[in-house]
């Protein structure tokens, strides 16, 4: 076996047996790992706190066969507020569970790591609205996977903005001759929204109504690209 150092940040962990864990890691060179931290839940453990969710560590593992060892943790920083505060935590869990299905197994991403230790910064940060840092990181993971949403040009046929109506399964905005019945017509305020999540940079703070809106969006079209619910989003505060 292969000792290899690796920065991460600690998606969940899973009970084994009685005194270990199972970790699973978005690192920034590996991909998404999955390791065993030994002894971790006795309560001399060497690891101690340092294997929690949101946690951004430095890793010394084992390369095993299908779950690596961890052998050394050091905590960068542990982004103590995200669990300290109702709101953050729900953001922060939406962030955790969306990247865990984004990423695979062993393959480097760097940028989906650097979204998403961008994103748990923010929320530990303790400025900007923990919905719209989570709707925001969304977005941006669903444009990183290839499907950024078209907010101007009609999705289908190019045809320039703006356009009244959203079509998830189109993928954006789209003109009255390529909409189809999925499409739905969006408020004023929904695409600056959605454009503003997309920008770089600061989120912004976007009006009230547009917000409300926008964010059932980024939901829906996150669920239906990534073919999966999201658990964790019913449970931020808006
Ligand atoms: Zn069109």
């Amino acid at each position: 076996m292969a000792l290899y150092k690796e920065q991460g940040i600690v998606l969940r962990t899973m009970r084994l047996g009685e005194a270990d864990r199972i970790v699973t890691l978005l690192t920034q060179g590996s991909g998404k790992v999955r390791a065993v931290a030994k002894g971790v839940r006795k309560t001399k453990s060497r690891f101690g706190g340092r294997l929690e969710p949101f946690t951004h560590v430095d890793l010394l593992l084992y390369r095993g066969r299908e779950l690596d060892i961890v052998t050394q943790v050091e905590i960068i920083t542990s982004h103590r507020a995200i669990r300290e505060d109702y709101a953050r935590f729900a953001a922060g869990e939406v962030v955790l569970e969306a990247a865990d299905r984004v990423a695979q197994e062993r393959e480097r991403s760097v940028r989906l790591f650097m979204l998403a230790l961008g994103a748990l910064r923010a929320l530990a940060g303790g400025d900007g609205d923990p919905a719209v840092i989570a709707d925001g990181f969304l977005l941006r993971l669903a444009s990183l996977a290839g499907f950024r949403p078209s907010l101007s040009a009609c999705a289908a046929c190019g045809r320039p903005g703006p356009h009244a109506r959203f079509s998830i399964s189109q993928g954006g905005l789209v003109c009255e001759k390529c909409r189809t019945g999925g499409a739905v017509r969006v408020g004023e305020g929904t695409v600056p929204y959605l454009a503003g999540l997309l920008q770089e940079g600061p989120l912004p703070g976007a009006p009230r109504e547009g917000r409300r809106e926008g964010s059932g969006l980024v939901r829906a079209y996150v669920e239906y690209h990534f073919d999966r619910p999201l658990r964790a989003w019913a449970h931020v505060p808006r």
